[in-house]
């Protein structure tokens, strides 16, 4: 069997992971099952150059393959912005909830046909030797003007999905996970590992 060590810290993407992972005879290691792993800087510019730092730091320390996924919201009427810095919008310690309050301050007054937004993921798997490959994925939606649904994480109960009439935070996570970013990066990876002898 397949060991993965998924290098995040976020209980959110962990389970999303984890769900998308189950039944493909992949054993799942997560950072808790390496108490000493230092915590590596998010300081690229790019989705690509953060998930390739910290698959590639965390795979040289453990030895092991590992998964780490680098993800964000784009918001057109703000340039892009939150985008790399997702997770750290309204401070370095920020909640989620911080977050996605600073997300609705700065789009008030930007009407709803300009309130486009896409969450992208990239995922690297790289090896101990630092040998490395990335799957992506793009899930494009509108920012509501308030909060919707009570499940997911980050930004979910603000990010509209016009095919669904509903916000991440109100859809299942089967659901979510059928459609998401990260779920299509997922696949990539799935299908990346069924070609591969033994695999
Ligand atoms: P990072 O990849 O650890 O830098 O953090 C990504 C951040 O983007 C998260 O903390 C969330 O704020 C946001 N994000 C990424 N994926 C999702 C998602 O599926 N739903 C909601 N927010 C997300």
């Amino acid at each position: 069997m397949t060991e993965l060590v998924v290098a995040t810290r976020n209980p959110g993407k962990l389970r999303e992971i984890a769900a998308l992972l189950e039944g493909h005879g992949i054993r799942l290691l997560s950072v808790r099952d390496f108490p000493e792993l230092p915590e590596v800087e998010e300081d690229g510019d790019t989705f690509e150059a953060n998930a390739m730092k910290k698959a590639r730091e965390v795979a040289a320390f453990t030895g092991r393959l590992t998964l780490a996924d680098d993800s964000g919201l784009e918001v057109a009427a703000l340039g892009g912005r939150p985008g790399v810095n997702s997770a750290r919008f309204a401070g370095e310690q920020a909640k989620d909830d911080e977050n996605t309050a600073k997300l609705l301050k700065e789009l008030a007054g930007v009407p709803m046909e300009k309130r486009q937004g896409a969450f992208r993921c990239v995922m690297a798997l790289c090896q101990a030797d630092g040998n490395c490959r990335l799957f992506s994925g793009k899930l494009e939606g509108v920012i509501l003007e308030e909060r919707r649904g009570k499940g997911g994480f980050g930004y979910d109960p603000v990010f509209f999905v016009p095919s669904y009439d509903k916000t991440l935070a109100e859809l299942p996570l089967e659901i979510k996970n059928g459609i998401s970013h990260r779920g299509q990066a997922l696949v990539g990876l799935v299908e990346f590992f069924k070609s591969c002898p033994g695999g």
